[in-house]
């Protein structure tokens, strides 16, 4: 089969591989689309580190073509995609509920071959642990491969408690962002402003949901998001780009009582400055936010399949696998939104 096999950074190659065989309790997969994402993009520069040789892609759907002995749940013909993140269960995060975090994770893409090939094999503790997750009928390959990302922001939506009637700040309209917007949006806050450089994705934006945009290269953003609330600042902030001013400024643009999420991985060695009475005296909430469940990533197609949220505008790129590279490059350049590749 053919595969995009990462070997060291800046060095990936397609290359014919032996397809995998699907042992006791796994499961095989034909994968049609695999999302690009910005992990993909780290791992190849070398700012994110693994093990080579490894088949990378984390974001996939596809066809189940053929089952392993024992696994009944499943069967072959079936349409699905897969939580990559495989949790251990058994640590304080898991027992807590928090897969996300687990520390005992590895992923698939990452620790085990992803889905930048034409085959998958999903490990039988992904089955039992319902990573699997099917495809509702009238939702698409190239949707199924893009919610593990839809998810992720998803779980940062959890996170801040988005409320009726809030004001609803969105720093960075990068899918992440954009996915902040539509699902910000499902909660009915009061107004959702982004902020974001590029005049395409703010328009974007206000198409998904946003009441304003701003273009932080043209006006104050501070000055812009307390004229939008009364001179209060915004309930909450999401941070969806990984620039040190951006991360450092944004405390300024919450009112009292806000909370703040950070969901921006941000190159290894990055320090911010903060003034620790800005969190203190104001009681801000400061949180991360990084990945997300099956359960989450099963809401997303159901929000999805009944309608409730459209995410495939997030989508503006497709190629074929052979043009990885152009693929991996103009993700990193911020030009493309969501870029997936057709694999079979
Ligand atoms: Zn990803
Ligand atoms: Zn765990």
């Amino acid at each position: 089969m053919k595969a995009l096999v990462f070997y060291a950074p800046g060095n990936c190659k397609i290359e014919d591989v032996q397809s995998p065989t699907p042992d006791n309790g796994e499961i095989l997969v034909k994968v049609n689309y695999a999302g690009v994402c910005g992990t993909d993009v780290r791992i190849y520069k070398g700012t994110k580190k693994i093990k080579a040789p490894r088949i990378i892609g984390h974001e996939f759907a596809g066809e189940i073509i053929e089952i392993g002995k024992g696994v009944n749940e499943y069967k072959a013909g079936e349409r699905v995609t897969v939580y990559p993140v495989l949790f251990c269960g058994e640590c304080y995060a898991c027992r807590a509920g928090r897969k996300n975090i687990c520390l005992n994770r590895i992923t698939l893409g990452y620790e085990l071959d992803g889905g930048f090939a034409e085959f998958l094999k999903i490990p039988r503790k992904a089955v039992e642990d319902g990573n699997v997750v099917r495809l509702p009928d009238n939702i698409s390959y190239e949707e199924g491969a893009i919610s593990e990302m839809v998810a992720a922001a998803y779980n940062g939506i959890l996170k801040a408690n988005v409320k009726e009637g809030q004001s609803i700040v969105i720093i960075g309209a990068g899918p992440i962002g954009l996915c902040h917007v539509i699902l910000s949006r499902l909660r009915r806050p009061k107004k959702i402003i982004v902020s974001e450089p590029d005049k395409d994705k703010r328009g974007l934006a206000l198409k998904l949901g946003a009441d304003y945009i701003i273009d932080p290269k043209e006006i104050s953003v501070k000055e812009e998001i307390l004229a939008r609330t009364n001179n209060e600042g915004a309930d909450i902030v999401f941070i969806d780009v990984g620039l040190k001013d951006v991360i450092e400024n944004a405390f300024s643009l919450l009112k009292k009582g806000g909370t703040y999420i950070l969901f921006a991985g941000c190159p290894e060695g990055t320090k911010i400055t903060l003034d620790p009475n800005m969190i203190h005296y104001r009681e801000i909430l400061f949180t991360g936010s990084s990945a997300s469940t099956p359960e989450c990533q099963k809401e997303i197609l159901n929000l999805v399949s009944s309608k409730k949220i459209d995410i495939k505008p997030l989508i503006t790129d497709i190629l074929p696998l052979a043009e990885w590279q152009m693929a991996f490059e103009s993700k990193g350049n911020y030009k493309a939104l969501k870029l997936i590749l057709q694999i079979t």
